[in-house]
């Protein structure tokens, strides 16, 4: 992938530093953002030591930058920079130099470009703009805010569109969803992608560093999660420590959506080649329709939280059932055959259910909601108790799948603590605090407890093999999520 590095420094001699820094660090081109200059140099020779192509931007107001000069201005600092060796000049499609240019600038590449700092228009409106610069026969750059998926969608659809007429082009997304269409600028068919020298000096929100950038490679491993809200979530910890620890280019990226852009987030995934995306509330069960297949353990629970991209394919699975699974097995907890007690009726319990129906244990099911119990003890071939009457039965197993006792809900029981007994095994679906006041009680009355962190580790580790075939060690995953 071409990346070039934005430098925005005060004067020349420390544009120019940079841009050898960049040049070092596998910039392929540098582009010199003269307008965030405090003077524009009366000298360009130091640039000529720059031996990657070089940009020359004055970018004005209305586009984001600071240059206030008029057009004549403007025109004679570009001829300067032509002739004091820049290959390219980047000029604002709105700019009336952009009709003079082939004339007034004889010499050099214009780079024609679009910023709307504020939005992403729609599909047709973007390959208009594209289709009417590139008429001239420039290279044309043009770089929206994406503020959520179905900007994304229109972003990427326009760049496959836009494909197809052979004109040279540049389609970036500014912000952190648009993040995706900088590292995968290439599947795109973009030219090149822009990126920062390193991390704090980016010209454009969602710029990366070059370094990083360049880190990647050519086919990085890209992975992400979908959900609403996304704010709480470890799981980009735990990933992007499983990348570096087994030294895999890749990442993983947040892609906030609504239940209505799903099918257009499995769209940008199978345009794009994302190579998998973890699912979490509310979209583990909507997302079932947009995909191409859907596994016998994600089928059994009803519910999919990792999507793996097989050559297109969109395969679901559910690794919330292997990774409790894994974590009872981690603990040395059997159930197989024994009297479980599961409390709560969505969806954490339905895939505590699958997996305790593997193990043929005898399943009861209690919930704020006795109608809701009553369906998943249904599906699962298991029984409803009521709170109060479960409290003084005997139980070899008791699993909470309510939210009580996480952080920000109330810090109370999800059930009378007589229901737990000296050797029974006792687990929170809850990881955030990893002790709930659950396991708390638990643990003091005798029983073995283990932490829903386990499980959340565990079905981070299946999700990371099903997408990258190699096995990130325990210790990383549960290190990068604070243990
Ligand atoms: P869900 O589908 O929304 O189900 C929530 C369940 O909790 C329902 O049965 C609901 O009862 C019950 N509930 C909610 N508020 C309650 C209250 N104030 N009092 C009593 N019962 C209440 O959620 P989920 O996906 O199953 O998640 C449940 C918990 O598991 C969450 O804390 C989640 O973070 C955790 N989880 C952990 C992992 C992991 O990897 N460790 C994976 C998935 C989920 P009603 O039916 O009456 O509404």
């Amino acid at each position: 992938m071409k990346a070039c590095v934005a430098v925005a420094e005060k004067d020349v001699n420390e544009a120019v530093r940079s841009c050898l820094a960049a040049q070092e660090r596998g910039a392929d081109l540098v582009e010199v953002r003269f307008d965030l200059m405090d003077h524009l140099p009366e000298d360009l020779a130091p640039f000529k030591q720059v031996k990657v192509p070089k940009i020359a931007t004055l970018r004005t107001a209305d586009q984001g930058g600071r240059c206030a000069l008029d057009d004549e201005a403007r025109l004679r600092f570009f001829r300067r920079v032509v002739r004091g060796g820049f290959e390219h000049i980047d000029l604002e499609v709105s700019s009336s130099l952009m009709r003079r240019a082939d004339h007034d600038l004889r010499g050099a590449n214009v780079i024609a470009s679009y910023h709307d700092f504020e939005k992403t228009p729609k599909v047709s409106k973007i390959v208009e703009t594209l289709v009417s610069v590139a008429s001239h026969g420039r290279l044309v750059k043009a770089a929206f805010m994406v503020r959520s998926v179905s900007d994304l969608h229109d972003l990427v659809s326009a760049a496959k569109l836009f494909s197809q007429t052979q004109h040279k082009f540049i389609l970036l997304g500014m912000g952190e969803l648009g993040e995706v269409t900088r590292l995968l600028s290439d599947r795109m068919g973009c030219e090149f992608t822009y990126a920062a020298l390193e991390r704090g000096k980016e010209t454009a929100p969602g710029q990366m560093d070059i370094a990083t950038l360049k880190g990647l490679g050519q086919k990085p491993i890209i992975t992400g999660l979908t959900g609403q809200p996304l704010g709480h979530s470890y799981s980009a910890k735990m990933h992007d420590a499983a990348f570096e620890a087994l030294g895999i280019p890749g990442r993983y990226l947040k892609f906030p959506c609504s239940e209505e852009e799903l099918g257009q987030l499995m769209s940008v995934m199978r345009d794009l080649g994302i190579n998998g995306m973890n699912v979490t509330i509310p979209h583990k069960e909507s997302v079932m329709e947009h995909l191409d297949e859907v596994d016998p353990t994600a089928k059994n629970v009803g519910a999919v939280n990792v999507i793996v991209n097989k050559d297109g394919r969109l395969i679901g699975r559910n690794t919330d059932v292997t990774g409790l699974a894994a974590a009872f097995g981690a603990a040395g907890a059997d159930v197989r055959g024994k009297r479980a007690l599961v409390i709560g009726a969505g969806g954490a319990a339905r895939a505590f259910c699958s997996f305790l129906r593997d193990q043929k244990a005898d399943i009861w099911i209690t919930n704020r909601t006795i109608s809701r119990a009553e369906e998943v003890a249904e599906d699962f071939s298991a029984q409803t108790i009521g709170h109060g009457e479960a409290a003084s039965e005997r139980f070899d197993a008791v699993i909470n799948c309510t939210p009580l006792g996480m952080a920000g809900f109330p810090h109370e029981l999800p059930i009378d603590p007589r229901v737990f007994r000296p050797g029974q095994v006792v687990m929170d679906a809850i990881y955030n605090p990893r002790i709930t006041p659950f396991l708390a009680e638990a643990g003091a009355r005798g029983a073995k407890t283990i932490s829903g962190m386990e499980m959340l580790i565990y079905q981070a580790m299946d999700a990371f093999e099903a997408w990258t075939g190699q096995r990130p060690a325990y210790e990383v995953m549960s290190g990068a999520a604070g243990q």
